[in-house]
C-alpha cells in the first residue's frame, strides 16, 4: 500500500476498492460556485460525506484501528468502544463490523435521533447518557474510557486524544487536499470537535507551503475561539451544531498551527446550508453551515483572488429531523431561510 500509515484510499486496483477499508478517503474537492462568484475567491469544500461511513470520522476512525491493531492491542473478536457525538461512533460501527469486532458506543442523549438510530442500526451497543461537562466523571467520553478499562478484550478508540486520529488526516485528508489543488491554496479552515481533522491537515499543508494560512472556524457555546484568539479558554452562549466546539484542548488539536479564528452565529451557519442545499444542491450538516460560512468569512479578509479549502463533514440527512424542521429551528429561536427563486436565465447557465 502507498500510504500504509492510515490504509485510506489503499491499494485498489483497476478502480475496484478492496471492501469498506479502501473506499474510505479519495474524496473529490468541489468548487461551491456561488459563493466563490460572491467573494471572488476560489472556495472549495472537501466532499468528506462521500465517504462510505457517509462522514470526515470515517478516516479517524480507520487511522485508530489499524493502529490498535498494528500495536496488538485490538485482537479479533475484540471490543471497540468509544464516547462521540455520533460520526466517530458510526465510522467504528460500519469497521468493526467490516473487520470482525464488536462496537460499544456512549453518546449524550442530546445528539440527532437519527444518529443514535442509525448507530442501532449498524449494530452497535449503544448507550445514551445525559449531557454533562467533560470535569464530571459521568461526561460521555470519560464513562467510555471506563467501560474500556472494565471489559476485557477492549480497546477505548479514544478520538480526542489519540494521536492516530489526527495522524489519519495528516497521512490522507491532507495530501490528498495538496494534490488536488496541484500545490496551489491560500487558506485551509476548519471548525475542530477533537481537532484531529483541523489540524492533521493545517499540519501536512504548513510542511508543504508555510504561506497557507490556517484558520480555525468555532461555533457559540466553544472555548475554542477565544482560546485560539490569544484570550484563554472561554465559553459564550451555545449552539445547535454538533460534534464541533469544545471547552478544552486535545492532544489532537495541541501544537497544530492557526493563523485566524471565526467565529460563525447558528443562524450564519443555516443561512449557509440552506444556500448549499439551494444554489449547489449540496443536502449538508450544521458543522458545514459554521465551515462554509468561515471560508467566507477569510475570503472578506484575504480579499478576491485568493483559493480557500474547507470540508464538507457530513450529509443532511443525519439531521432531518432538526436543520430542516421549521418547528424545531423555532423553538430555538431559529428560522429556515426561504428559497431564493431560480431566475430560468440562472437556471440555464447552471
Ligand atoms: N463535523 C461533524 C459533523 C463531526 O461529527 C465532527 C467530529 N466530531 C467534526 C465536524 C469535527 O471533526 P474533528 O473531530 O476531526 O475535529
Amino acid at each position: 500500500m502507498h500510504r500504509q500509515a492510515s490504509g485510506m484510499g489503499g491499494s485498489s486496483t483497476q478502480g475496484i476498492c478492496d471492501g469498506f477499508v479502501q473506499a474510505v478517503g479519495n474524496t473529490p474537492l468541489i468548487r461551491l460556485r456561488a459563493l466563490s462568484a460572491l467573494t471572488g475567491c476560489e472556495i472549495l469544500g472537501k466532499a468528506e460525506f462521500m465517504n462510505p461511513g457517509g462522514s470526515v470520522k470515517d478516516r479517524a476512525a480507520l487511522g485508530i484501528l489499524l493502529e490498535a491493531e498494528a500495536a496488538g492491542v485490538l485482537r479479533p473478536g475484540g471490543t471497540v468502544v468509544e464516547g462521540t457525538a455520533g460520526n466517530t461512533g458510526i465510522g467504528l460501527a460500519h469497521l468493526c463490523n467490516a473487520r470482525g469486532y464488536r462496537c460499544l458506543i456512549v453518546i449524550p442523549d442530546t445528539q440527532s435521533a437519527e444518529k443514535i438510530g442509525l448507530l442501532r442500526s449498524l449494530g452497535a451497543e449503544v448507550r445514551t447518557v445525559p449531557a454533562v461537562p467533560y470535569s464530571d466523571p459521568n461526561n460521555y467520553v470519560r464513562l467510555s474510557g471506563q467501560i474500556a478499562a472494565d471489559l476485557p478484550g477492549a480497546v477505548w478508540a479514544n478520538q480526542f486524544d489519540n494521536l492516530a486520529n489526527r495522524r489519519a488526516h495528516y497521512s490522507s485528508t491532507g495530501p490528498e487536499i495538496w494534490r488536488q489543488c496541484q500545490g496551489r491554496l491560500d487558506a485551509w479552515v476548519a471548525a475542530t470537535g477533537t481537532g484531529g481533522t483541523y489540524a492533521g491537515v493545517a499540519l501536512y499543508l504548513k510542511e508543504q507551503d508555510p504561506r497557507v494560512r490556517c484558520v480555525l472556524a468555532d461555533p457559540h457555546g466553544s472555548a475554542l475561539h477565544s482560546w485560539a484568539s490569544g484570550d484563554g479558554l472561554h465559553a459564550e452562549g451555545n449552539s445547535i451544531t454538533e460534534g464541533i466546539g469544545n471547552s478544552r484542548v486535545t492532544a489532537n488539536l495541541e501544537g497544530a498551527p492557526i493563523d485566524d479564528a471565526v467565529r460563525i452565529p447558528d443562524q450564519a451557519a443555516l443561512d449557509t446550508i440552506y444556500g448549499l442545499l439551494w444554489q449547489e444542491g449540496l443536502f449538508m450538516g450544521g458543522s458545514v453551515g459554521i465551515n462554509v460560512a468561515a471560508a467566507v468569512e477569510t475570503a472578506r479578509r484575504l480579499g478576491p483572488g485568493h483559493r480557500i479549502v474547507t470540508v464538507l463533514c457530513d450529509g443532511g440527512d443525519r439531521y432531518r429531523s432538526r436543520l430542516y424542521d421549521q418547528a424545531w429551528l423555532a423553538g430555538r429561536g431559529l428560522h429556515q431561510p426561504e428559497a431564493a427563486p431560480l431566475a430560468p436565465a440562472d437556471a440555464a447557465s447552471r
